[in-house]
């Protein structure tokens, strides 16, 4: 994982699932492509053509810290 914290992440991978062009957050040199090309039902996983670097989304979601602070008990 490159993306440093979780609000970076997030928006780096609703990006990707938006199927906005998002240039690799590792090298920097190419837009993600999918890494599935002739699967389109699959495509959460995402590749960079330059480093060959796989990004797969769900994964990196679940690997995502939980967000304690924006859930609040419900009191009151
Ligand atoms: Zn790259």
């Amino acid at each position: 994982m490159v993306t440093e914290d979780r609000d970076t992440a997030v928006a780096f991978l609703k990006k990707l699932w938006c199927e906005e062009k998002v240039v690799c957050p590792k090298c920097g040199k190419s837009v993600l492509e999918h890494l599935h090309k002739k699967a389109k039902k699959s495509n959460c996983d995402w590749k960079c053509p330059s480093c060959g670097e796989i990004y797969r989304t769900i994964h990196m979601l679940k690997a995502l810290p939980r967000d304690r602070e924006s859930q609040k008990p419900m009191e009151g």
